[in-house]
């Protein structure tokens, strides 16, 4: 895979469409496009240009194209860049395609264009992988979170964070080379200190996944209550589209449907499953048991049950049962159409709210307790959060290497184990922006991309 190549893809999404973009970049896809252009000679003209002309296969015009120039530094791989806009058949594209890669380009890689920006400096290994984010973000949030780290978030937090190691690891190693002499370039003091400070920040940044997470993957709320409380019901008023199965037969909501729905722009993960109750039959026994599995993994319970039949007992108890947990909670009063007297307005609490999932009655109030009880409130859109794994393992190996370094100050090792310690904290933090990298992990990160980016 040469980086003077030229490479070729389809830019935007397959399938047929007004138009497609394909693009090239490489030092010499100018010249390997100008040839079959009619327009204006391609190899003379100014960056950030766009031509019209036909392109040509021999005497053949095989499209009307539209062809823009971003002449190397300026373009996003840093490198001579066209893009060809081409009416959107698969046919042309094809052809298109098949004629770049007969007069000298080759099929781009997947994240090939990105990974050519990111080794050309154009930006960081984060903010590389932030790109991908972007493109897969689908909401509010994981667009606003994706944009932050694209733009630089996380990279300045971690290159603010090493550039202070650094200083001290330079020190301790020029002590080592003065170790005949009883000398102290770096204050052990002065080291521990900013080692307290740098843990604050790992800390946050490293507490920030969970709240990344479920940016990038939905926060996961299970729904749990007795067969036709009306938890498919409730999971249609939300989704607001029949997908879960609904029935009077109590006990058809056997396996855990899981649907996606958007709240102030944060993905929700519904998770309706069987309910709680003994069972003797076996397929539902599974279910009652992917349930409690299911709880465990969720960020917020919600107890569904019916105004109509439960008693108040069975409701009180089952709260009992949910604190007990230790997780985020609400408990859910289905079909305030069909009582009268609502008792439990007596357990008048802030994690209750009586609904009607038929008429969607008080849909929207259990929508801002979902917010509220999921702790979305946390959730600044300019904030850094961590969004990725691989990030949050080198940050957490990061802690752990200085946490090293503190023991290691306390019980006066000698400096070239000290020295060894901050460097690893330093290989670990160098990892997140791409300053440490092996061919593995480049490999491994872009092919993750798709093709065209
Ligand atoms: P699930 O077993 O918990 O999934 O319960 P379903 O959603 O299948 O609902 C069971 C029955 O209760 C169905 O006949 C629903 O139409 C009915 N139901 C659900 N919600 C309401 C409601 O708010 N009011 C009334 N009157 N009936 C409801």
């Amino acid at each position: 895979m040469g980086m003077n190549d030229t490479i070729v893809a389809l830019a935007t999404a397959p399938g047929i469409g007004a138009i497609a973009v394909i693009r090239l970049s490489g030092v010499d896809c100018v010249e390997v496009v100008s040839p079959l252009f009619s327009g204006k000679k391609l190899t003379t003209q100014k960056s950030h240009t766009i031509h019209f002309g036909n392109l040509m296969d021999g005497e053949t015009i095989v499209d009307e194209v539209l062809i823009a120039l971003f002449v190397a530094p300026h373009s996003f791989t840093k490198e001579n860049s066209l893009e060809i806009s081409c009416h959107g058949s698969p046919y042309i594209i094809n052809r298109i395609i098949q004629l770049l890669v007969r007069s000298g380009a080759r099929l781009a890689e997947p994240g090939e264009f990105t990974q050519r920006a990111y080794l050309n400096g154009r930006f960081d290994l984060a903010q590389a992988e932030a790109v991908a984010d972007l493109i897969a973000s689908e909401n509010e949030a994981s667009h606003a979170t994706a944009l932050n780290q694209m733009r630089g978030g996380i990279s300045n937090e971690i290159k603010n964070l090493r550039e202070k190691l650094v200083h001290f690891a330079s020190m301790i190693e020029l002590e080592l080379d003065f170790s005949e002499e009883d000398v102290e370039f770096a204050s052990r003091e002065e080291l521990k200190a900013l080692i307290e400070k740098i843990d604050v920040v790992l800390v946050q940044l490293i507490d920030s996944f969970q709240l990344g997470n479920v940016i990038k993957n939905g926060v996961p709320v299970v729904i749990v209550g007795k067969p036709n409380a009306g938890k498919s019901t409730l999971l249609n008023a939300l989704l607001d589209e029949e997908k879960a199965i609904v029935s009077d037969i109590a006990g058809t909501t056997r396996d855990i449907i899981e649907d996606e729905l958007n709240i102030r722009g944060v993905k929700f993960r519904f998770i309706d499953t069987a309910g709680l109750r003994e069972t003797k039959d076996q397929i539902e026994a599974i279910g009652v048991e992917r349930a409690e599995q299911k709880m465990q993994e969720a960020s917020l319970i919600m107890y569904l049950f019916d105004l109509a039949t439960e008693s108040l007992q069975t409701i009180l108890d089952t709260e009992q049962m949910l604190v007990e947990k230790g997780k985020p909670y609400i408990l859910v009063g289905n079909k305030l159409d069909k009582v009268e007297n609502e008792e439990v307005s007596l357990i008048a609490n802030d994690h209750y709210v009586s609904i009607s999932a038929k008429s969607k009655t008080g849909v929207d109030q259990l929508k801002d307790l979902i917010w509220s009880k999921s702790q979305m409130d946390n959730f600044q859109p300019g904030n850094v959060v961590v969004t990725n794994a691989r990030h949050y393992q080198s940050l957490v190996n990061t802690q752990n290497s200085l946490h090293d370094v503190l023991r290691g100050i306390d019980n006066q090792i000698t400096n070239d184990f000290l020295a060894q310690d901050i460097r690893h904290a330093l290989h670990y933090l160098g990892e997140i922006t791409g300053e440490i990298t092996t061919d593995d992990l480049l490999a491994n990160i872009f092919s993750k991309f798709c093709i065209g980016k």
